[in-house]
């Protein structure tokens, strides 16, 4: 599987002209080889591949890595790979600006003498954020991870109890139920905090009659979920309820949108209109949705100025909310795959306002 994904690599090389790809980015290079260690460079050229860590990972890699030629060195990692391949002078070699620092660039320039590094941003996001089926089932099992957590939370949601006890049990099961551990901190924002789209949590107390909006995810193999529902303690006002309400609609009607074809600008606009028909769309102030994978945050965006187009078997959210300052908020989060008639919803926890 790897394997295929360094020959994808390879042909992006071939189409931009470039020698190689260094590859630094934790996420990407576990997608390209499997590793989940803290510390490793991949160096991806057009007839060869290595893929370089320290000591401490000399077991682990024989275990998880496979695909590239492994080496295992001291030092600049990328010290260690530059003896294990041979460059024409002058080569050129990709490198991902946003996650480069100075610091790591200085030291690929002299690793790498007389070769020219050229930024290609964004280069894998087209392979990245298309999943296989392997990467689905993944996040099918980090969202049922999240989902039971979820059951067994609820009972816990009740006036009186501080919104980081709330975060620390889901984060507690988490573990519990065989995730790597949460995909983010949990956000649990109740009363006039859930107006604050990331809250975090805090050490406030839960009154009768607030919304609570939680925002939560773990990792599965490295795949994440990432699930918000927001719910009622006691009766809610009557505005709460209608806030509730055009939230859910917008939901489900951009969920409606969503397959493959489509710009996702478009379905974040339908998103909008919807929210504005109930002149709240002043008080949706951030983007409908992101692709989920090894990172919580990846391409494709549902943003207004985004210019992706859906393709089938990416992995996105659809997160519409309303923050209003001073009263509170609601956000609703569903986690889906793109297909090319429609869409296929990970998320199975319903969304009629619950009042606990
Ligand atoms: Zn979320
Ligand atoms: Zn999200």
């Amino acid at each position: 599987m790897t394997r295929r994904r360094l020959d994808d690599v390879r042909r992006l090389l071939v189409a931009r002209r470039l020698d190689a790809l260094v590859v630094s980015h934790l996420p990407q290079i576990r997608y390209l080889c499997g590793f989940s260690g803290s510390n490793g460079l991949l160096l991806v050229t057009r007839t060869t591949d290595v893929f370089a860590t320290d000591g401490r990972y000399a077991e682990q890699v024989k275990q998880e890595v496979n695909g590239p030629r492994v080496a295992v060195g001291a030092g600049p990692l990328a010290d260690v790979i530059a003896p294990r391949v041979r460059l024409r002078r002058g080569a050129r070699i990709g490198f991902d600006p946003e996650q480069t620092s100075i610091a790591a660039m200085s030291r690929w320039r002299s690793s790498f003498r007389g070769a020219m590094f050229t930024p290609v941003p964004g280069l894998l996001d087209p392979l990245i954020s298309v999943k296989d089926h392997d990467e689905i089932e993944a996040t099918r099992r980090a969202v049922a991870i999240s989902e039971r957590v979820w059951k067994e939370v609820l009972p816990m949601v009740v006036p009186g109890v501080r919104e980081m006890e709330i975060a620390a049990r889901i984060t507690f099961l988490h573990r519990l139920h065989g995730a790597d551990g949460d995909g983010f901190e949990p956000i649990v924002a109740s009363g006039p905090r859930g107006a604050l789209p990331h809250a975090g949590a805090s050490e406030r107390r839960i009154r009768r009659g607030e919304l609570v909006t939680i925002d939560f995810g773990c990792r599965w193999k490295g795949y994440h979920s990432d699930i918000t529902r927001t719910v009622a303690v006691g009766r809610p006002s009557p505005p709460l309820r209608r806030m509730y309400q055009a939230v859910l609609e917008s939901q489900l009607g951009s969920l409606l949108m969503l397959r493959a074809g489509v710009a996702a600008r478009e379905v974040d606009a339908e998103a909008r209109r919807i929210l504005r028909s109930h002149r709240l769309q002043p008080y949706f102030r951030h983007s409908l949705g992101h692709g989920l994978g090894l990172q919580i945050h990846e391409q494709p965006r549902l943003a207004p100025t985004s210019s992706d187009i859906l393709r089938d078997g990416q992995i996105v959210t659809v997160e519409p909310g309303v923050y209003v300052p001073g009263v509170g908020g609601v956000r609703i989060e569903d986690d889906v795959v793109v297909r090319p008639h429609g869409r296929d919803l990970l998320t199975s926890l319903p969304k009629d306002l619950l009042v606990l």
